[in-house]
């Protein structure tokens, strides 16, 4: 065997025996009777059992390294190269009964042989100085070297209790999960001075300022690259916003007629191109393709055929003022406005903003969330297929300083924005300099309220579909569902037997329902929530986990996950997860579930499923929420203005609602008589 190989297979067997018996049980004669040589030749490459050791313990070392690496060169930001150390040391490959044995007889050791103490030495200043120069990004120096070590100690405290457990209660999604949820917590508390601060109502949450020069978009459902797209700077913005300016004096002199036939094309062309376009949604969010293949495209074409339809009949009033005078008032478009789009639904969402702009005759400049740059461009070129003027449709990319250009620049006259709630509040801060309107689509934590008259099949598809479409990533979600009491066990049986039989998979299979979510650190971020729900005392009535068999193990998949017994002063029943976990509430009193369900900032939706019909509407008309639902969840017909309450967001998106928010009223008043001055 060639030199190289037989250390390596001597290294193997020593961790192997580390595993089984420990460090004072491997001798270099035990070892090298488990390799089958003689203890010679084991002393011949590694001098005594203290140098053997010490290669043993520099090898899992450089492998941990190695993954270390390999992980930060997939990770763009600070927050993610925090999470890829910390998936780094507590991944299933590393956090296993083999390995961890290993390390555990290492440190036990270290204190006295000096060989090892170097190694681990070296180990640990590596570990903490990788943490700190992540951390150092979004939050003041020494609040990120005090963070830093107590990651450090965090990881190596959960190694132990993993050690000591046997390995009984080691589990590397939990560990994770465990690690990820003190990191979001910490960083929750502090802001640094590069940072800048969204306030997310409950706290502060720190935003990386970054400073990449390019957006590298993922296929969530298994890490691989779809494209690289450069990040849109002040430059690029402004000549965007020239492009309209002249493009949107064009676009708002033809008829309404005219402009309505261009974006009915732009329908039919979505509709046409509905597969590739459905295929490649699918790739950039991990929605199944069962989905977007009927809702993300379909919807949006459904948005510009119904505004297509009613820009030729925009119009003003004719005010009667008696026989000296009459009035009328003309519906003017804005000018050139602004969309900003998040992840969950980019097509849709860039649809549903930009129809009913057009329609009115604005130019429209739209960013798409960063994790989901590619649809937006599909529109743009299908706008200009469909003959739209170069410059009225346009998207720049990149991340949230993109965003602030738009939202802050004096010649935009309007944003748009779909996205959290703390972003809405920037953008409303914003905008406020330049006197912009401002549409917001906020964030959610919406009632689904079940009566024990209901039909409890539709309940319970009702509470799956507001919970699980688009793996729970859906801003109306009903995550609270409030069952009464007397029916409680019932559904809960009923969610049981009919989560259990979802298919979690490939998104591209057309039998998948739950695909993946959007990134890595939003899995990690459910998934400290589903920790967290755990901790507060909610029963687990189904799910709970990482979704890792076969090939999901390479991108990021939580099975759809319920929670029973849950409070309303739990985190799980109080704050937006954007995730598949449903939580499940009792109540008893009419007047007391309407009370809890509208105790929360939020008041994006609600539904009530009851087959008493003056209930229904009675209830519905005491909840506050923008959207509402009797016997039903999540469908959103173009026809219905969209929109929420309190947090939620201001103005209406869909419906006739919608032009509201895209023209401004000019009212002119014609005198039929001479001009009676006094002067
Ligand atoms: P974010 O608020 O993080 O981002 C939304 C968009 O705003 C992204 O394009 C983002 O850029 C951009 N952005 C972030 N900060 C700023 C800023 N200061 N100024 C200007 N633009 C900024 O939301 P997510 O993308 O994470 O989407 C999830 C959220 O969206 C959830 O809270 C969900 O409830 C809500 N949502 C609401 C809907 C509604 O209709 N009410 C529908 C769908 C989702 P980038 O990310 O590229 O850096």
């Amino acid at each position: 065997m060639p030199e190289e190989q037989r250390r390596r297979q001597l290294i193997d067997v020593t961790i192997d025996s580390l595993a089984e018996v420990g460090y004072v049980g491997s001798t270099l004669a035990q070892i090298a009777s488990r390799a089958g040589v003689s203890p010679g030749l084991v002393a011949h490459y590694f001098g005594d059992k203290d140098g053997l050791l010490a290669a043993a313990f520099r090898s899992l070392a450089r492998r941990l390294a190695q993954r270390v690496r390999s992980r930060l060169r997939g990770a763009l930001t600070a927050r993610a190269r925090i999470q890829a150390l910390i998936d780094a040391n507590l991944g299933p490959e590393e956090f296993d009964r083999r390995t961890g044995t290993a390390w555990l007889a290492f440190w036990g050791q270290v204190l006295h042989v000096p060989g090892l103490k170097r190694v681990q030495r070296v180990y640990q200043r590596r570990a903490i100085s990788n943490l700190r120069h992540a951390l150092q990004q979004l939050v003041p120096a020494e609040e990120a070297r005090r963070l830093a070590a107590m990651i450090a100690a965090m990881i190596d405290g959960v190694w132990l209790r993993a050690a000591l457990s046997e390995w009984h209660e080691a589990d590397s999604g939990s560990a994770r999960a465990l690690l990820t949820a003190f990191v979001d917590e910490r960083l929750a508390q502090s802001v640094s001075p590069e940072s800048a601060t969204v306030s997310s109502g409950r706290s502060a949450r720190p935003v990386s300022v970054r400073d990449s020069t390019q957006i590298v978009s993922i296929n969530p459902a298994t890490g691989e690259v779809l494209a690289r797209l450069r990040v849109d700077g002040a430059a690029e913005v402004d000549a965007a916003v020239e492009r309209a300016r002249v493009a949107q004096a064009q676009w708002a002199a033809l008829t309404g007629g005219q402009r309505g036939r261009i974006l009915r094309r732009a329908a039919d062309l979505l509709r046409t191109r509905n597969e590739e376009l459905s295929v490649l949604e699918s790739r950039d969010t991990g929605k199944p393709i069962q989905e977007t293949s009927v809702v993300d495209v379909h919807s949006g074409a459904d948005c510009l055929e119904y505004f297509a339809g009613i820009a030729a009949s925009l119009a003003g009033e004719h005010v009667d003022l008696g026989p000296q005078a009459f009035g009328y008032t003309r519906r003017e478009p804005l000018g050139v406005v602004a969309g900003i789009g998040a992840w969950n639904y980019p097509l849709q969402i860039a649809c549903w903003k930009a129809a009913p702009a057009l329609a009115c005759g604005n130019a429209m400049i739209f960013k798409p969330a960063e994790l989901t740059p590619l649809s937006a461009v599909k529109l743009e070129e299908i706008f200009v297929e469909a003959g739209l003027p170069a410059g009225v449709f346009q998207v720049v990319q990149g991340f949230a300083d993109t965003g602030r250009l738009l939202t802050r620049h004096a010649q935009i006259r309007k944003v748009s924005l779909t996205g959290e709630v703390g972003t809405g509040k920037a953008v409303m801060a914003d905008a406020a300099p330049t006197l912009k309107h401002v549409t917001l689509e906020l964030g959610g934590k919406s009632p689904l309220i079940v009566f024990d008259d209901a039909h409890l099949e539709n309940a319970v598809g009702g509470a799956l579909l507001g919970n699980f479409y688009s793996a729970g990533e859906v801003c109306s979600n009903g995550t609270r569902v409030f069952v009464h009491r007397r029916i409680k066990a019932a559904f809960i049986e009923r969610l049981r037997a009919r989560v259990t039989a979802m298919r979690i998979g490939d998104p591209l299979d057309p039998r998948t329902q739950v695909g993946a979510l959007i990134s890595r650190e939003h899995m990690e971020k459910v998934l400290g929530c589903i920790a967290r729900g755990r901790a507060e005392g909610a029963r687990l009535v189904v799910g709970g986990q990482r979704v890792v068999s076969g090939d999901l193990a390479k991108g990021f998949f939580v099975a759809p996950t319920v929670f029973d017994d849950c409070r309303d002063d739990m985190s799980i029943a109080r704050d937006e997860i954007f995730g598949p976990v449903m939580s499940v509430l009792e109540f008893e009193d009419e007047d007391e579930v309407i009370a809890r369900a509208n105790a929360t900032e939020f008041g994006l939706a609600a539904a009530v499923f009851t087959s008493e019909v003056t209930r229904a509407h009675r209830v519905i008309a005491r909840l506050q929420a923008g959207t509402c639902w009797i016997n039903h969840y999540n469908i959103t017909p173009v026809e219905l203005p969209f929109g929420g309450m309190k947090a939620s967001g201001l103005g209406r998106e869909n419906g006739r609602a919608a032009l509201e928010h895209y023209s401004q009223l000019k009212s002119v008043y014609v005198a039929m008589a001479d001009v009676d001055s006094p002067y």
